[in-house]
């Protein structure tokens, strides 16, 4: 048995086998064979494999996200089967008796540098296709032997990090907790994985991974951030029992479902759920949250390897509010950037990406990508109570240029005789210093402030999020920040708006008790903590 430590991210324990997670761009060595008509079966059997895997991945998605957002799958099958692709890899593989893996990777290579070039961001987009479908072969071709089917039921996914692109990858379904050697509590993969409801141990470091293989047991602990490869029995009855115990707490919980969430004075707050994803709905519905406080729509943009257009965007944000009935659902608008990256965007590298081009700053910067959005959310708006919030603003400019913005597409809207709700409410998050010193100006500007405790706390402490080492210096509860989310609270009040909390914060349920005194409105938190807050709330006494 081996133990190690990290940092838990989400309460809750989970034992199973181990699947370690495969980056596609794994390095591809060049290998002489002599058999190149072997090589040339291995190949088509990979190819069979891969078109098979999309065809699933259609399915999958045209129930998720519907026929257009499905659409660039039935690309990638008909890409596979390209003549000129493979006719370069076969060349390849004939005339340099190299390996299946070499000629596919050569050929992305040469093939993607050639859409790049082309002078048309269709065909650029093309390029990321083409790696795409080519890291899909490669890996199938070093997994020969039907691997695919040998690990079924729900993993622990342990990698060395993940991206938030890679976590949103992931089947959900299949995923039982996370572990990753790297990474900070307040990262975005940290957030993915309480969104999840799932247990997750990040920080743990890089040699927990050398005593790993695909199918190894393991005991995550989110509570304490242990990890226990090859349990021995007594470790492993221990925790059985604590599953037990969490199982048993969490039937008193749902106990609360249906109950008002209101102090032992009297005093009701919103509990909202905080989500990334469709996925992430049967969470919401199933913890009883009065509301979506925060659906991170960029994670639409992160699971694709080009826009999601306006169709794709329409179709997952109708879901969402149909699927919340009626109960208020807030969609932020785009938040990539930082951490978020997405090739396809062909954001420059900087230096300081934190305080970079991102969010806002982007949407503003690029009308065509912000109007599209926001075309698809007004186009929903009429199917349920939607709020839409925008990320990272800093002045009333910003302001002022997002409502022009949304006027602008209402207008286009109704000149198209296209539908859309006139209740539609719109807030900004308070993320940065600046917009919290300037809340009573911004405060008359819109109808809700929600503030995004994480990057707020990452601007006031001047501690990137991202850096792992600045997790002690992180001090979330300094009263810097409890003093600016009190200025934005009294600003909103005073002129008229609600102010809800919708970063990690919200969920620190020693702080509970402090932010109703402050006379918060709303608290969104992931769907696993919704009763447990609800339950705090139920035992605070104000007066
Ligand atoms: C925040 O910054 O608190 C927030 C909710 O947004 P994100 O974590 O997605 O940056
Ligand atoms: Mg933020």
């Amino acid at each position: 048995m081996y133990k190690y430590v990290g940092k838990g991210v989400f309460k809750a324990v989970a034992i199973g086998k181990v699947s370690v997670f495969k980056r596609n761009e794994a390095s591809v060595k060049r290998v002489h064979i002599s058999d190149t008509e072997h090589e040339k079966e291995r190949l088509a059997c990979a190819k069979r494999r891969s078109i098979k895997q999309l065809k699933q991945i259609y399915e999958k998605a045209l129930k998720e996200v519907g026929e257009t957002g499905a659409q660039i799958f039935d690309v990638h099958m008909l890409m596979i089967e390209d003549d000129d692709y493979n006719e370069s890899i076969d060349n390849i593989i004939e005339t340099q008796h190299v390996n299946a893996e070499y000629a596919v990777a050569v050929t992305a290579d040469n093939f993607a540098e050639m859409f790049s070039q082309v002078d048309d961001s269709y065909m650029q987009a093309r390029a990321a296709d083409i790696r795409d479908i080519s890291n899909r072969i490669i890996s199938n071709l070093s997994e020969e032997g039907e691997q695919e089917s040998t690990s079924t039921g729900r993993m622990i996914v342990c990698a060395d990090d993940l991206a938030p692109s890679e976590t949103v990858s992931l089947d959900k379904e299949r995923v039982l907790a996370f572990v990753t050697a790297h990474g900070s509590t307040n990262s975005h993969t940290a957030i993915l994985a309480r969104n999840m409801n799932i247990p997750a141990v990040i920080g743990v470091g890089e040699e927990f991974l050398a005593n790993l293989s695909d199918g190894t047991e393991m005991i995550v602990d989110g509570y304490t951030g242990e990890i226990y490869i090859e349990p021995d029995c007594d470790i492993r009855k221990k925790y059985e029992e604590k599953m037990q115990e969490d199982n048993e707490k969490k039937e008193l919980l749902y106990a609360l479902k249906g109950k008002d969430n209101v102090t032992l004075c009297g005093t009701s707050v919103e509990v909202y759920a905080n989500i990334g994803g469709v996925d992430n709905i049967a969470a919401v519905l199933m913890n009883d949250a009065g509301g979506i406080g925060l659906f991170r729509s960029e994670f639409l943009y992160l699971e694709g390897d080009d826009y999601p257009d306006e169709e794709k965007q329409f179709n997952a944000y109708r879901k969402v509010l149909e699927s919340m009935a009626g109960k208020k659902v807030i969609i932020r608008t785009l938040d990539i950037g930082a951490d978020k990256q997405a090739d396809y965007f062909h954001l420059d590298k900087e230096e300081n990406p934190a305080l970079g081009f991102r969010a806002i700053r982007i949407c503003l910067s690029n009308p065509s990508i912000f109007k599209t959005q926001l075309r698809a959310l007004y186009r929903a708006s009429v199917y349920g109570r939607l709020g839409i919030m925008f990320p990272m603003v800093t002045s009333e400019s910003e302001v002022e240029r997002i409502k022009e913005m949304c006027e602008e597409v209402k207008r286009e809207l109704k000149g198209s005789g296209i539908e859309y709700s006139d209740t539609v409410e719109l807030g900004i998050m308070i993320e940065t210093p600046a917009a919290a010193i300037i809340s009573d100006r911004l405060a008359p500007m819109v109808d809700f402030f929600s503030i995004g405790t994480n990057d707020l706390t990452q601007y006031v402490l001047a501690c990137d999020r991202q850096n792992p080492k600045l997790d002690e210096f992180c001090d979330t509860h300094h009263e810097a920040i409890m003093r600016l989310i009190k200025i934005t609270v009294d600003n909103a009040h005073q002129y008229g708006a609600w102010a809800g909390i919708c970063g990690e914060l919200a969920a620190d349920m020693s702080l509970t008790e402090t932010f109703l005194r402050m006379g918060i409105d709303e608290l969104s938190v992931s769907p696993g903590y919704v009763l447990k807050l609800r339950d705090t709330i139920r035992h605070i006494k104000l007066i």
